[in-house]
């Protein structure tokens, strides 16, 4: 039993790219807005105003020891960590404010709600910024802002600082491996996006070990949509209006048209019957199961030899991924899917199979809904003979349908009817978006063994269901289950997936 649970322990995260809801953060405040400018009382106000989860801002300590929001190391020639404030403060901004201190900054913020970002920059005396950290919680503290924080650097000095002085997030800019970081005490990366773009596995290796990610300066739509689609936990940008639109669009509820579809071998009716039913039903997604390709089966008819899953495909418009699970008669059977939307990524996942049975797997798909929503969608046909089988198969994809960062769907034969262990485990831990209605055999329906689940439940409603209409001329020996569900993809994951 241990090594059971081993082996599910490291294999239930299946695709490593995950979504959450990414938090804006406007850096450097929203200086896009009307009258405002980089650093301004005016960006953080206007990064409040438009919901922005924190508004990003530079730190420096004057020479005489006091705290200036500012980015670069001078302004307007005047040196802030050399210089005295009596020269400082009559340094002003582009649009006519004057420098803001620290002190200014965090009494504006005090009677706003955004989270406060604070970039302590490197300075030349590693002293200097030991001296502005010690202010700065000191300054916060007093305002009673600490719950509002988080604090991030490029300079080592000041992290490892931070990270021993404050219980706010401290999150660190200078690139460093996500192992490295935790042991450091970071609570979160927070890098450029070609350095998470230059190590792809980064994201989730921060996840695993409890970290979030941050990703700057995030402008482009496309490169906002990219930080969606691989789960980061902020988004940094100068555009903080439209990333937050882009990432509502995304994440927006949708409606969705499943399907699940037992085809017996292609024995009862030819591709291009089971091809209209399917069209029909203008499903979204369809889990395949009996699917033959290039198999010599004798009572398959006019559909023997052929790869059903092309043409199947083909003759629906939809795009179609198959599982092998075992060679049969010069080809092979499986399961399959058909989706109206391209995967960007598709696994076979070897289900247990302790009686040395048939083999059975699980087929999923990383599907893109309209090139830029995330979303999983799997097809299975769980062993038939044994209930103990079926159980061990139910429990083995358990963890790997709970703990995936996207919505998650899954369909199938799962050969145990609702009342039955394995369903009622499945039902216990996600939604089934099916009915109770029996499904097979089809012209005289006796049993529901075909179904339909949602994961993690409180993303998913279930809008209608239908079974197909039962005939003595059906196309499979199985009924079609056809459902209409919503899809909230901001629901039931937070931003790290912890
Ligand atoms: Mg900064």
């Amino acid at each position: 039993m241990k090594r059971f649970i081993t082996l599910i322990s490291v294999c239930y995260v299946i695709f490593a790219a995950a979504a959450g809801v990414p938090q804006i953060v406007a850096h450097r405040g929203h200086h896009a807005a009307e009258g405002s400018a980089q650093n301004s009382i005016r960006a953080l106000v206007k990064a409040d105003s438009v919901g922005s989860y924190g508004c990003e801002f530079d730190v420096w300590i004057s020479a005489d020891d006091k705290l200036y929001v500012n980015h670069d190391p001078s302004i307007n020639g005047v040196v802030i960590e050399t210089s005295n404030s009596q020269d400082i403060d009559k340094c002003h901004l582009s649009n006519g404010e004057r420098i803001p201190t620290l002190e200014a900054f965090l009494d504006t913020a005090k009677s706003l709600s955004t989270n406060l970002v604070l970039e302590l920059k490197q300075h030349r005396d590693p002293a200097r910024e030991d001296l502005a950290i010690q202010k700065i919680l000191k300054m916060v503290a007093e305002r009673g802002l600490d719950d509002r924080m988080i604090y991030i650097t490029f300079s080592r000095n000041a992290f490892d600082k931070f990270v021993v002085q404050t219980k706010s997030p401290v999150q660190y800019l200078t690139p460093i491996a996500p192992a490295e970081l935790a042991a450091a005490g970071g609570s979160a990366a927070d890098y450029n996006i070609n350095v998470y773009r230059s190590n792809p596995d980064w994201i989730d290796q921060l996840h695993r070990l409890g970290l979030e990610a941050n990703v700057w300066t995030v402008d482009n739509p496309d490169d906002i949509r990219w930080c969606i689609d691989r789960g980061v936990d902020y988004i940094t940008t100068n555009q903080p209006e439209t990333a937050a639109q882009i990432v509502a669009e995304t994440l927006a509820p949708r409606t969705l048209r499943i399907m699940s579809y037992n085809l017996r071998f292609g024995e009862r009716a030819p591709l291009t019957r089971i091809a209209d039913e399917i069209k029909a039903q203008n499903p979204d997604f369809v889990a395949l199961q009996e699917v033959d390709v290039n198999t010599a089966r004798q009572n398959a008819g006019t559909n023997m030899g052929k790869n059903y899953l092309t043409e199947l495909a083909q003759l629906t418009g939809m795009f179609g991924y198959y599982g092998r699970t075992i060679n049969l008669a010069g080809g092979y059977y499986g399961i399959g899917i058909l989706s109206r939307h391209p995967a960007t990524e598709v696994k076979t996942i070897d289900l247990p199979n302790p009686a040395n049975v048939e083999p059975r797997i699980m087929l999923m798909g990383r599907f893109l809904l309209d090139g830029h929503t995330p979303i999983l969608f799997s097809s299975t046909h769980l062993d038939y003979i044994d209930m103990r089988t079926i159980e061990r198969q139910a429990l083995y994809m358990l963890p790997i349908l709970e703990n995936q960062k996207v919505p998650l769907i899954v369909g199938g034969d799962f050969n145990s009817k609702p009342s039955d262990a394995p369903i009622r485990l499945l039902d216990s831990h996600g939604i089934r978006l099916s009915g109770d209605a029996p499904t097979f055999p089809s012209n005289k329906p006796k049993k529901r063994i075909d179904h339909i689940f949602g994961f993690p439940a409180n993303a998913f409603r279930l809008i209608d269901t239908a079974e197909g209409v039962s005939s003595v001329k059906a196309a499979s020996d199985h009924l079609p289950v056809i459902s209409t569900v919503e899809v909230d993809f901001g629901t039931g994951f937070n931003s790290s997936g912890k």
